[in-house]
C-alpha cells in the first residue's frame, strides 16, 4: 500500500458493522435505515432493470436524471443548472468528493475541513497528495460550530478549496445563514473553491432550513454542490449521488471520474429521477419520523446517562460518554457489544485530533422504533 494511504486501513464503518454482525449486536452505529425507501420508487428501478437498461448510460449521467436534479435545484433553491454540462452523475457523494478533491487540488495544496468530518475527506485529500487543514466544530450551546477566526487562521496561501457538510455529520449541525456567510466571505477572499456535502439536504429538524452554500451572493461560480440519493430515499444501497457546478468545475470533475468508474448504474439513475419528481412528499413524512425517533432515542440515551447534542439535522446524536465514567470512546465501543449488546461509532476516528473528539460517541437513530427501544433498555444497564 502507498505511503499517503496507510494511516487509513479498515473505515470505521466497516469495523464496527462487521463487530455488530459477528456479536449479534444492534447496529446503531452505520448510517444506514433499516427500513426501504418508497415502494414506487423500488418498483422503477425493477421496471428499469425489464425495460433494458442494462448498458452503460452516457458518462455524465442518464439525461433524465440530470433533468431532474436541474428541476430539482430550481424548485427548492432557485439554483439553475443546465443539465447539459452542469450537471454529472456519480457513484454516491463519496465519489463525487473524492473526484472532485482529485480534479481540484495539486499535491501540496490545501484542503480545509471542519472536523469530525465524514471519514473519505481525509482519504480523498491524501489521495491526491493534498493536504488537509481541520478547523475544529466544538459545542456551544447545545449545538456544535465553529470559530471564525480559528477558520480565517486556517487559510494560507497554498488553500486551494473547503469541504463544507451541512447537515453535518457526525455532530448534526445545520450550518445557519452566518455561519455560511462567513465561509463564503472567506471563499470570495482567498478565491478558494467550497465544495459542499449537501447528502442531508432533507432531512432537517424542527423547521430548520437547509441553506446551500451555492445560493449565497457570488457563491454559485465558485461551488461544487454534492448530494445523493441514498439518505433522500433511504436507498444507500444504490450509491447515486450528483454534482451541480459550473461547467469548467464539470469537465474538470468528469475528467476524473471517467478513470475511477466512466460512468455510474443506470437503472438507479432512473429510478431516481422518478424520486426526485414524485416522492419528496414520502422524504417529508421520512424527515418528520426521523424527528420522532431523534426524541426517541435522546430521550433513552439521557436517561441511560449520557449527556446528548440535539442534531438539527441528519441521523445522529452525538453522545458525551464522560458522565458515565467512561473516557475513550474507541475503548467504549470496541466493548460495547459485550458490555450492552450494541454497537456505535466512535467520534474520534472523524478527527485530525484524536483527543477532541475521545469523549464522543455518534449513535444513529435511522431504526425502527422497537430496535431503538431495545438499543436503549440495554444502554440503560451501563449506569
Ligand atoms: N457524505 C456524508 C456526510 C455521509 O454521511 C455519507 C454517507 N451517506 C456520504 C457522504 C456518502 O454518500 P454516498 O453513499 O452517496 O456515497
Ligand atoms: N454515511 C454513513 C455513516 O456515516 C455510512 C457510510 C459508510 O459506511 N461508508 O454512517
Amino acid at each position: 500500500l502507498v505511503a499517503r494511504m496507510r494511516a487509513f486501513g479498515t473505515t470505521i464503518f466497516a469495523e464496527m458493522s462487521a463487530l455488530a454482525l459477528r456479536t449479534g449486536s444492534i447496529n446503531l452505529g452505520q448510517g444506514f435505515p433499516d427500513t426501504d425507501g418508497p415502494p414506487a420508487l423500488l418498483e422503477r428501478a425493477v421496471e428499469a432493470i425489464r425495460g433494458g437498461a442494462n448498458q452503460y448510460p452516457p458518462g455524465p449521467g442518464v439525461p433524465d436524471l440530470r433533468q431532474a436534479v436541474s428541476e430539482h435545484r430550481r424548485e427548492h433553491y432557485g439554483l439553475h443548472y443546465d443539465p447539459d454540462g452542469e450537471i454529472l452523475v456519480t457513484v454516491g457523494a463519496t465519489e463525487a468528493v473524492a473526484a472532485s478533491v482529485l480534479a481540484l487540488c495539486e499535491p501540496g495544496d490545501e484542503v480545509i475541513a471542519f472536523e469530525p468530518y465524514y471519514d473519505s475527506y481525509a482519504a480523498s485529500v491524501a489521495l491526491a497528495g493534498a493536504v488537509l487543514r481541520p478547523v475544529t466544530l466544538r459545542p456551544a450551546g447545545g449545538r456544535f460550530t465553529f470559530d471564525p477566526a480559528e477558520l480565517r487562521a486556517a487559510v494560507g496561501p497554498r488553500t486551494r478549496a473547503i469541504l463544507v457538510n451541512s447537515p453535518h455529520n457526525p455532530t448534526g449541525t445545520v450550518f445557519t445563514r452566518e455561519e455560511l456567510e462567513t465561509i463564503a466571505g472567506l471563499c470570495a477572499e482567498h478565491d478558494l473553491t467550497a465544495v459542499t456535502d449537501e447528502v442531508y439536504e432533507h432531512l432537517t429538524f424542527d423547521g430548520a432550513p437547509h441553506v446551500p452554500l451555492a445560493t449565497l451572493p457570488g457563491m454559485r461560480e465558485r461551488t461544487v454542490m454534492i448530494s445523493s440519493a441514498g439518505k433522500t430515499f433511504s436507498v444507500t444501497g444504490w450509491k447515486t449521488g450528483w454534482i451541480c457546478a459550473p461547467e469548467p468545475f464539470v469537465r474538470a470533475v468528469q475528467t476524473v471520474k471517467q478513470f475511477l468508474t466512466f460512468t455510474a448504474s443506470a437503472p438507479w439513475q432512473l429510478a431516481v429521477a422518478y424520486g426526485l419528481r414524485h416522492e419528496l412528499g414520502w422524504v417529508a413524512s421520512l424527515r418528520d419520523e426521523l424527528q420522532a425517533k431523534r426524541d426517541r432515542l435522546m430521550a433513552g440515551l439521557s436517561a441511560a446517562g449520557f449527556d446528548v447534542y440535539r442534531p438539527a439535522g441528519t441521523y445522529f446524536v452525538q453522545a458525551d460518554i464522560r458522565p458515565l465514567g467512561f473516557s475513550d470512546g474507541l475503548a467504549l465501543t470496541r466493548e460495547l457489544p459485550a458490555l450492552a449488546g450494541v454497537v456505535a461509532i466512535p467520534t474520534q476516528a472523524f478527527y485530525a485530533h484524536p483527543e477532541r473528539g475521545r469523549h464522543f460517541v455518534r449513535f444513529a437513530f435511522c431504526k425502527q422504533d422497537a430496535v431503538i427501544d431495545e438499543a436503549v433498555a440495554r444502554l440503560r444497564k451501563l449506569g
